[in-house]
This record gives C-alpha cells, structure tokens and sequence, in this order.
C-alpha cells in the first residue's frame, strides 16, 4: 500500500469558485451599461498546485486562461483551449515569440528588452495580441509613469507592422489584500496614465475583484480582471475567510494515523521536545511531513481535523510525519483519516497562518510524492 496521504482536487469546486466571482462583476443596477468585465482565470505554477488538467476542465466559464510559463500555455493548448491565454510575464528570449505566435498567445510587455525583441522577430499579420504593462507602485515589472507612453507608441507601431494585432494596458496592485486607499491611488494612477490610449484593460487581482466598487472605477472599454488565489479557494484578505466569500476549498490534503500512543507527564514531541505533556496525553502520528509540503513552522496548536474532530498539533514537523493530540478524539485509531486542510478539515488559509505564511504558498508547495485525485 502507498503512504495514505493525497490531494483530492474538486473540478466543481473549482467551477463554483470562478462562478462566485462572475456573480461578483455582474454590474449593479447603477452601472447596467457597464458590460462585465471578462476573466483571465489564472493559473500559474500548476493551477496553484491543482493542476493544469483540472484547471483547464474547470474554468470552462473563463475567457481566458493566464500564467506564466510556455510549457503550462501550450499543455493548455493541447488540453484543447482554444480561447486566450495570457502569458503574464511575456516572452524570455526572442523564440518564445514565435511559439506564442503559432499557438496565438497573449502576451504582456513590461520591458524595453520586450519590445526590442518584438521589433527584430519575424512575427507578421495577424500578429499577437498584448499588454503594455505600466508599473504603477509594485515595483516589480512594468515600464514607469514616465515611459510608458512611449511603450504604449512602440506597441502601436509594431501593431501597423502586423507583429502585434490588439495592444492593451495592463498593471498589477501591490496591496488590494490590505490597503483600498492605496490600491484606489494606483488605480487613479493607471487611468491617468492610460487615459485616452484605446485598447482592453487588465488590472484586478483577486482581492482587487473582490473588492466592492473597485473594478468598476477602472476607465476604459473593455475589461479583464485577472483572479487566481479566489478560485481555489483561498482568501486574498486576512481578515475575510474563503466561507465568508461564499469560496469553497478546492484542493483537500489528506492522510490517515499510522500511529498512536500515549506520553506520559513530562514526556515531550518530536525533535527538539519543543512540546512537553503536562497531563498524559494520546497523541497520533500523522503520514504528512514537510517533505509533502505541509509547513514546517506550524507548529503546536496548528488545527487539524482527525477522524472528523478538529484538533490540534503537537510539536514540530518532522520530514515524512506530524503528531497531533487525540484528546478530543478518544475514538482515534491507526488509520483513522486525517484532513490537514480543505473538505472536512481546517481551511489553507488557518494552516498557512498558523505557519506564518499565505494559503498561495502552501497550495503551490504539495509535493509532487503527493498522489492527486481529480474528482
Ligand atoms: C498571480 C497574479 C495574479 C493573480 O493574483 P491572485 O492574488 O492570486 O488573484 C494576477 N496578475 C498577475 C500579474 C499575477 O502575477
């Protein structure tokens, strides 16, 4: 028998996720000549570790899928996607630009490197579509303030050469998760900057589509909003959990006891003993370490559901096993089954928390050892 430990992605999880969000943009009453913005569903790094397979079938409602790397675009292609697909950093070196153009790839351009190398390929009509990027605070890529008209103008030429065929505009906030003000001041900078350029536009993340009223001040004719971490059923907010946002889990990582004892009063956890038992305590030992992903700095008090009974960790994460305490689970024996999180268990969000990181990481983290059951 293998280790009992998997990952049970859920297909009508996934779909149900992306459809919350559509419910989301459909324009109030106050807004009806808004149209809907339409969807970059992203799935980078492996659908955030649910896999591109499930995420191909899943997001049949998006318009497009987004991500970052070639090999992902074109496994969607042969997966049979025949909508877009967004490469959210562009081309790497100038051969990219001809599978993009053969596969018709969409494509964002945040660097003068990217336009030169647009500018010296033989891609020719009808050419690709893209994105001109502008840096608006993130910091990270996109051309400034200062030269993004420019781009913009260089964008444009390269569409009357038939290189590129629809150009639009696109930029990325760094804190729609825990600042509006600031995130509603890059936006006013992007529709400054943009203003009067034709051409679709791609701005919202998930918290930022999530965000009431955000999207709808975005200024332009045609928009994509662009959610990832919200369709797997994570929260982008700290303080609004994935059920608030009518979110379900979409990936449910599971396993069984391989073991149980009881340590008696003074007796300690693992390594280091950075748990000591003040009562005797019946504790499990669980088929999931941190080699299958799972974080090693959750430490005792982390939630963990056993036998269908929330509980909690004890002591430290070892490599291939974690312990937790049986007390509120007297039933508990060898075999019974473990949720570390999703269906049944704690959400990703309280277990990357307890662990002091995000729910992106610990979904992109599951060990490729994990089997994955699509379901
Ligand atoms: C990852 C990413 C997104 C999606 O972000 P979420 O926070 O997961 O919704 C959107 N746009 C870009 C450019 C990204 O890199």
């Amino acid at each position: 028998m293998p280790r009992p430990i998997s990952a049970t992605i859920s297909i009508s999880s996934l779909s149900h996720n992306l459809h919350t969000v559509i419910q989301q943009l459909q324009p109030d009453s106050g807004h009806a000549s808004q149209p809907r913005p339409k969807v970059w569903a992203v799935i980078k790094a492996n659908a955030y570790g649910h896999d591109i397979a499930s995420a191909v079938s899943a997001f049949h409602e998006a318009e497009g899928l987004a991500m970052l790397d070639l090999d992902e675009a074109l496994r969607c292609r042969e997966l049979g996607w025949r909508k877009p697909i967004l490469l959210l950093e562009g081309c790497f070196e100038p051969g990219d630009i001809r599978l993009a153009q053969a596969h018709d790839l969409t494509l964002a351009i945040h660097c003068q490197e990217q336009l030169d190398m647009l500018a010296a390929s033989t891609a020719t009509s009808p050419g690709l579509d893209a994105y001109v990027k502008l840096n608006t605070g993130m910091n990270r890529l996109g051309f400034s303030l200062q030269d993004f008209p420019q781009a913009y103008r260089e964008a444009m030429m390269l569409r009357e050469q038939g290189v590129l065929r629809h150009v639009g505009k696109m930029t990325h906030f760094a804190r729609a998760d825990d600042d509006p003000e600031e995130t509603r001041q890059q936006l006013e900078t992007f529709n400054t900057v943009t203003a009067g350029l034709p051409g679709s536009i791609s701005v919202c993340n998930s918290a930022a589509t999530l965000t009431s009223g955000l999207w709808i001040k975005v200024a332009g004719d045609e928009q994509w909003v662009r959610p990832g971490i919200c369709l797997y059923g994570s929260s982008p907010f700290a303080d609004v959990t994935a059920g608030q946002l009518g979110l379900r889990p979409a990936m449910t990582l599971a396993a069984q006891l391989i073991s149980v004892r009881s340590v008696d009063t003074g007796g300690a956890i693992g390594y280091g003993h950075t748990f000591r038992c003040v009562e005797p305590v019946r504790v499990g030992v669980v088929a999931c370490g941190y080699a299958d992903g799972y974080p090693r700095h959750a430490g005792t008090g982390t939630p963990i559901t056993v036998a269908g009974v929330r509980t909690r960790l004890l002591g430290r994460i070892s490599m291939d096993m974690l312990v937790a305490d049986l007390t509120p689970v007297p039933h508990a024996a060898v075999g019974s089954p473990v949720v570390l999180w999703g269906e049944g268990g704690p959400s990703v969000d309280e277990v990357a928390a307890a662990a002091g990181t995000i729910g992106y990481e610990l979904l992109c983290a599951v060990a490729p050892r994990v089997p994955k059951h699509i379901v």
